[in-house]
């Protein structure tokens, strides 16, 4: 197994070389082509059109010379002579000349050639020759000279105008043949370079598609993993651990992440079980101060009834103290028990939050009445959590915004839920005196109240009740507010609920 850096290295290594590859391959493909076309081009197709031009001006020339002893003086005919014998022929042969100069001495094209360029210069001077001979009106009258001419284009002229043609028909022939056989190479290798550039280039995209699909894969799937990892451990799934093979870095942060799985689960464990102990402790404590507390009542009671009368103002004053402060003591015991005992119940249950929500306007009913208020409870969904629990931090929500009211007002108090894929969400709302910004987390720890008893009764522990059961529930809670306009207090119950 390799790092990612190398994975990254050799992915777009792979990519790069098979592109190379490719090109190498078009360029040698390409440069036979090249080779053939620059054959054509710089050869043959200049040859053919240097024979063309060859045969049709000594054609022309040979009829110029003929129409100049069968006619009469024409300035035309030797203007179009000069022409030719002056310009162009001599051109042509400086053509042809360059051209066989490229080709090798041994190649037959070459003498060819060469005796074409000679016999024309030849020839050249010939036909001048007899123009010279017929140069004057007077010159024509004259037998003798016609004769002379007619003898030299007979015997000189026609005859290397006739070797002339021939040997460029030769020639003619000979390139033709070479540039269809030239022409016919030129497609093919073209075929086949259009053939390897197509072949290779699947080729490649194939190999640096699959190279990059393998790596983006050794990179992605680990991550997923990782991430699916976190996801259950956030849900609370302790001992869920990742399993990666292999020695990248991604894989040892897997091994860390195991490694902090491990120590987070230890020190959950470690806090549960201090939670526990805290819990046994509390419950002890409470159970044990009840015996004192209880004599300490009945004492109180039993001297307001054998001392009624005998005891002064103070005396009767100091005892009814004694049996208020006792009887709230009790009471702060009690919910203090209660507190420890929440989540004693080990099991969820499948709860349908209407049903329960009935039971506690059923509980809550007198209180309804007495207050007046207008609860209101909308559609709830099902759940699965602890049934009692769950009941009791309903019970304290409607109860705390139904008593925490200014007053003469008459108190509005509505259960909502709110959509969430991964918690249950809930909300109470209420139209009472509000809670300061400054208190709105303090309220939720035990015995915090923000009032006199007297202004609202009460313990200070329904609320440090419902964090706790929220919290068994893999949930949160929290209150938005503003002084005198109301409360809404939200909580979240996990949908993935883990028992234990
Ligand atoms: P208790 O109701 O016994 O006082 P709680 O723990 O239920 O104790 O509440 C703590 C404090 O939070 C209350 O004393 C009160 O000041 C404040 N509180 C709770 N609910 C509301 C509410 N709906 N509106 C205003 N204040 C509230």
């Amino acid at each position: 197994m390799r790092n990612i850096k190398t994975k990254l290295i050799i992915a777009f290594g792979t990519t790069i070389t098979v592109l190379l590859l490719v090109m190498v391959l078009k360029s040698l493909y390409s440069k036979k082509a090249e080779k053939i076309q620059n054959e054509i081009d710089v050869r043959i197709e200049p040859a053919i059109e240097i024979l063309d031009a060859y045969r049709s001006y000594n054609n022309e020339l040979y009829l110029i010379s003929l129409n100049k002893i069968s006619t009469a003086k024409s300035d035309k005919l030797t203007n179009r002579m000069k022409i030719i014998t002056e310009v162009e022929l001599p051109h042509l042969n400086k053509m042809a000349f360059d051209l066989v100069a490229t080709f090798h001495t041994d190649n037959p094209e070459f003498s060819a050639f060469s005796k074409i360029i000679g016999i024309t210069d030849n020839a050249i001077i010939n036909v001048k020759d007899m123009f010279i001979i017929l140069q004057t009106k007077n010159d024509y009258a004259k037998i003798e000279k016609l004769t002379v001419s007619s003898s030299l284009l007979r015997d000189k002229i026609a005859l290397q105008f006739n070797e002339i043609d021939h040997l460029v028909s030769a020639l003619q022939f000979d390139f033709n043949q070479e540039n269809k056989i030239k022409r016919a190479e030129l497609s093919k290798q073209l075929v086949n370079l259009n053939k390897i550039i197509i072949l290779s280039g699947t080729v490649a995209i194939l190999i640096s598609l699959l190279v990059a699909y393998r790596t983006i894969r050794s990179i992605v799937n680990p991550i997923k993993i990782l991430q699916e990892g976190a996801k259950r451990i956030s849900e609370g799934d302790y001992n869920y651990r990742v399993a990666l093979n292999g020695k990248d870095e991604l894989n040892e942060l897997g091994d860390t992440f195991n490694t902090m799985a491990d120590s987070l689960s230890n020190s959950f464990e470690h806090i549960n079980s201090k939670n526990k102990e805290l819990e046994q402790f509390v419950y002890i404590a409470s159970h044990d101060l009840q015996e004192p507390l209880r004599t300490i009542s009945s004492f109180s009671q039993l001297l307001d009834k054998q001392y009624n009368g005998q005891l002064d103002e103070t005396g009767n004053q100091s005892l009814h103290f004694i049996s208020q402060a006792t009887s709230r003591m009790q009471y702060l015991v009690k919910d203090l028990m209660d507190y420890s005992r929440l989540g004693s119940d080990k099991y969820t249950e499948l709860i349908d939050c209407d049903e329960l929500l009935l039971g506690v306007q059923n509980d809550l009913s007198e209180l309804v009445k007495d207050t007046k208020t207008n609860l209101v409870i909308n559609k709830l969904p099902e759940v699965s959590g602890y049934k009692t629990s769950l009941g009791l931090l309903f019970q304290n929500l409607i109860n705390n915004a139904m008593k925490f009211q200014n007053p003469g007002v008459k108190p509005t108090v509505e259960v909502f839920m709110m959509e969430d894929p991964v918690f249950w969400k809930f909300g109470i709302k209420d139209n009472g005196i509000g809670i300061a910004p400054q208190h709105q987390e303090k309220i939720f720890s035990i015995f915090k109240r923000l009032h006199t008893k007297k202004a609202y009764e009460g313990t200070g522990i329904g609320l440090a009740h419902c964090l706790k059961i929220v919290e068994m529930h893999g949930g949160s809670i929290h209150v938005e507010s503003e002084i005198n306009k109301g409360s809404t207090f939200y909580f979240t119950l996990a949908k993935k609920l883990l028992d234990g």
